[in-house]
């Protein structure tokens, strides 16, 4: 494995791949990887040659006062575990954006509403970073996870707008033993915000049972989920169409929607969410 921090550097590699042919694959990550990254890499292995892995804590994408400082850092673990997945570059670059960097990519509408509305700008910063990584990898895949389920919506809408050369995958979430979904902010838990944390996980499989057994109204759904709740303060929690992410007041047979929630642990703040499905 290959480890890059130039991003001249590593346009001139992919460049040079891209031409004879080669497959390049992505996954843009803000490093402190654990399974659920490893999860996107295994996606993409069988299906690319050259398969990319950013590690960058993009600064554009933390509004201020959020935890951009305090964001976990752990090159050395995730250039070991990039290794373990077969992984042929790792780019992590101290600085992402060159001299008179001065583009912002906005996704409107979808960025509006859920941790849009919680984090203004949050969506333009992780728009931007990916138009960037897009670019310099000149990839054809990448891959991201269910577990930021706006932003695979988001970016799925900016490489359609934007007709960029690349296709999206999206991995399923992955969870601890416990429920809880893997996140690099997990480390920042005390055990008792961790146990509390697992309550997220419970009140959405609750809402997503109920739905299944035949509740399609949107409030009774939502109540019962903020029950099972235990956290210091909700962000969201919400019924969402999976394609447009507005609000549904009642599930329909087969429209695809998504209950999502945002919660806060003391000063980590944490997101989950679940298909829901009216069979
Ligand atoms: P992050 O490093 O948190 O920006 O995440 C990088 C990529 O990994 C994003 O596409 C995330 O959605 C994905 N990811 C993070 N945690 C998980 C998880 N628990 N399950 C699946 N994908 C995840």
């Amino acid at each position: 494995m290959q480890t890059i921090r130039d991003p001249a550097e590593l346009e001139a590699l992919t460049s040079s791949e891209r031409a004879p042919g080669e497959t390049i694959g992505l996954v843009p990550t803000m490093g402190s990887l654990h399974p659920g990254h490893a999860s996107l890499m295994a996606l993409l292995r069988p299906r690319v040659d050259r398969l990319v892995v950013s590690v960058y804590v993009n600064p554009l994408q933390f509004g201020p006062g959020e935890d951009l400082e305090r964001y976990p850092r752990d090159l050395r673990g995730d250039a070991a575990l990039c290794r373990e997945q077969g992984v042929d570059v790792l780019f992590a670059p101290p600085d992402l954006y060159p001299d008179g960097f001065a583009t912002s990519v906005e996704v409107h509408g979808l960025t509006d509403v859920l941790c849009g509305a919680s984090r203004p700008g949050h969506f333009t910063g992780v728009a931007t970073v990916c138009a960037r990584l897009f670019g310099l990898t000149r990839c054809h895949l990448a891959a991201f996870g269910e577990k930021d389920f706006q932003q695979l919506v988001v970016l799925r809408r900016m490489v359609e707008d934007l007709a960029l050369p690349l296709q999206i995958v999206a991995a399923p979430l992955v969870r601890d033993a416990d429920g809880v979904a893997l996140s690099s902010r997990n480390k920042h838990l005390s055990p008792n915000e961790r146990r509390r944390a697992q309550s997220l996980h419970r009140a959405l499989s609750h809402l997503r049972d109920a739905a299944a057994a035949g509740t399609v109204q949107a409030d009774a759904l939502l109540d019962l989920a903020q029950q099972h709740i235990d956290a210091d303060r909700i962000d969201y929690l919400a019924l969402v169409d999976a394609h447009s992410l507005a609000p549904i007041t009642q599930l329909q047979r087969r429209q695809p929607a998504r209950a999502l929630v945002a919660a806060h642990y003391g000063q980590t703040r944490l997101i989950d969410n679940v298909a829901v499905e009216w069979i």
